[in-house]
């Protein structure tokens, strides 16, 4: 339940696409982004030219991937998709670049990642449509340059902050998508519901909207475990008692952390008196990369006031202590 489109398997790739909004319109949330890019896209194309590069970032399932497949579906061009560490040689890059048509987009996943020497390519390509290739080494080693179509290069990232400042500084275009709130992902999981005929209650699609850890990828993996139950334990309509059913199946609690959220907090109060303590060190304890924990679980945890982040380390707030129904050492206001 991560959140992460990484680790999903074959059919939950397709189930997702099923669900995927493909315009605009369909797309919940984020105005203040959609309505920008909205604008950039029209103008781009009443000019007849490639849109700016874009830097999408924010945690993973907040729709940067959709996001991405709208802009290029609005511009009515192709996109290629890849990703950063996909992307291991020049040679690699070149291909996908040189095969790219007038005002294509090119979506690079996990762009914080890419080999520094492509990242290098990357640059002359994205600012004059134009790269370098080396032939041959030593003594033949001549260079040779290659033209490219104007293309736009549509960078996600859940890191933002490890991306490099020459690479940063060449998208025009940078938004940050947010956490959804309840009534959004309600929204979301109603239209899900539907494209999936099964039949839910308001206060269902509520209850797991705002336990879904303000992300829609969560939202539509809970419903479709939820209509699961719904079609063996109920008469296939989601009803309220149906989705408490599943939500406590699936380890999410009333307050919609999840099973690693609450080890991760738990490990903080009872292994490191409340922190702070380092991310590397909590990681171990719970067993799971830091690297996840910084981009799916803490930012999360941070949001919504159970965690904090200091100089000296990660620290539990007294919101957590409460939530794990744990007295708050010297007895403040437990
Ligand atoms: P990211 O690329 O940020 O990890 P994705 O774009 O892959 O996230 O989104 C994950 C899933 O969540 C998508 O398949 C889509 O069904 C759903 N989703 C994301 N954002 C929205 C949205 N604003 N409205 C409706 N569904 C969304």
């Amino acid at each position: 339940l991560t959140g992460e489109s990484e680790g999903l398997s074959a059919s939950e790739k397709d189930a997702e696409k099923a669900l995927r909004p493909l315009s605009f319109s369909d797309f919940t949330g984020q105005e203040k982004i959609v309505e920008n890019i909205k604008v950039y896209v029209q103008a781009a194309k009443q000019r007849g030219e490639a849109l700016d590069h874009v830097l999408l970032h924010g945690p993973p399932g907040l729709g940067k991937t959709t996001l991405s497949h709208i802009i290029a579906n609005e511009l009515q061009t192709s996109i290629k998709i890849t990703s950063g560490p996909v992307l291991d040689k020049p040679s690699d890059l070149a291909g996908l670049l040189t095969n790219l048509e007038a005002n294509d987009v090119l979506f690079i996943d996990e762009i914080h990642r890419l080999n520094p020497i492509v990242e290098e390519y990357l640059y002359s390509a994205m600012e004059d449509f134009r790269i370098d290739i080396m032939l041959d080494s030593g003594p033949n080693a001549r260079s040779i340059q290659i033209g490219l179509s104007p293309f736009t290069l549509i960078g996600a990232t859940t890191r933002a902050g490890l991306l490099t400042s020459p690479l940063r500084a060449r998208f025009g275009i940078n938004a940050r998508l947010e956490y959804y709130d309840a009534n959004l992902l309600t929204s979301i999981v109603k239209r899900s519901s539907a494209i999936l005929q099964t039949p839910i209650a308001d206060d269902a699609a509520f209850e797991l909207a705002r336990r879904s850890r303000g992300t829609p990828r969560i939202a539509n993996t809970l419903l479709r475990r939820t209509r699961d139950f719904a079609q063996i334990k109920g008469d296939g309509t989601i009803a309220m008692h149906i989705a408490k059913m599943a939500l406590n199946a699936l380890d999410v609690d009333e307050n919609g952390l999840d099973e690693m959220d609450n080890r991760i907090l738990l490990t903080i109060i009872e292994k490191f008196k409340g922190g702070p303590v380092g991310i590397s060190t909590i990681a171990s304890a719970v067993a799971e990369e830091a690297e996840t924990i910084e981009e799916v679980y803490e930012p999360f945890l941070i949001q919504e006031g159970y965690l904090k982040r200091t100089s000296r380390g990660r620290e539990a707030t007294e919101k957590a202590y409460k939530h794990l129904k744990i007295a708050i050492p010297g007895g403040r206001g437990a």
